[in-house]
């Protein structure tokens, strides 16, 4: 995949989170299945993810079992759309975030990472401030089952794939 244009709808802002660095906020209603990102950019492997830094490895979207998309070019506004645990983003493709339901101006744009990532080397400290949130967010949340209840369909398609293959 040539690392070309990613697309960010629309109608979306990049806004300070203070200490918590910087998030995406809706700028208008978004209707539910609208396109919200389609990211571009190179793809790499988990040996080369484990050399980057955090803030370089912040920036990756797991595509595959081992495959990670990264970007050279500067960010744009949907490379800052953060995790939460009570997200109202999915996936349709390994790439392509679309409107999980209605988003309302001002509403934050998000999605759970649990939907992408699968790898340990992705945890982190949640502070979303959902009265869902995990708190502690592993790359093996794809296994609980009340996630895999509420992103039914959502799910990127390696992650959708092991989900399966773990109902066998
Ligand atoms: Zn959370």
């Amino acid at each position: 995949m040539s690392d070309n244009t990613t697309y960010s709808a629309p109608g979306l802002k990049v806004v300070s989170l203070g200490s918590r660095g910087r998030g995406v906020v809706a700028e208008r209603n978004f209707k539910q299945g609208e396109v919200i990102a389609i990211w571009r950019g190179s793809i790499i492997t988990e040996r080369e993810v484990i050399a980057l830094s955090d803030s370089e490895r912040s920036q990756l979207l797991q595509v595959d079992e081992d495959a990670f998309l990264v970007t050279n070019k500067a960010l744009l506004t949907v490379d800052y759309i953060n995790h939460s645990c009570e997200p109202n983003c999915g996936f349709t493709d390994s790439t392509t975030l679309v409107a999980m339901r209605e988003i309302a101006t001002g509403e934050a744009i998000t999605f759970d990472y649990a939907m992408s990532d699968t790898k340990t080397i992705f945890a982190f400290d949640c502070w979303c401030g959902s009265a869902k949130c995990r708190k502690k967010i592993s790359g093996n949340d794809w296994r609980l089952a009340d996630l895999q209840e509420r992103y039914a369909g959502w799910f990127a398609p390696h992650v959708a794939r092991l989900i399966k293959q773990s109902q066998l």
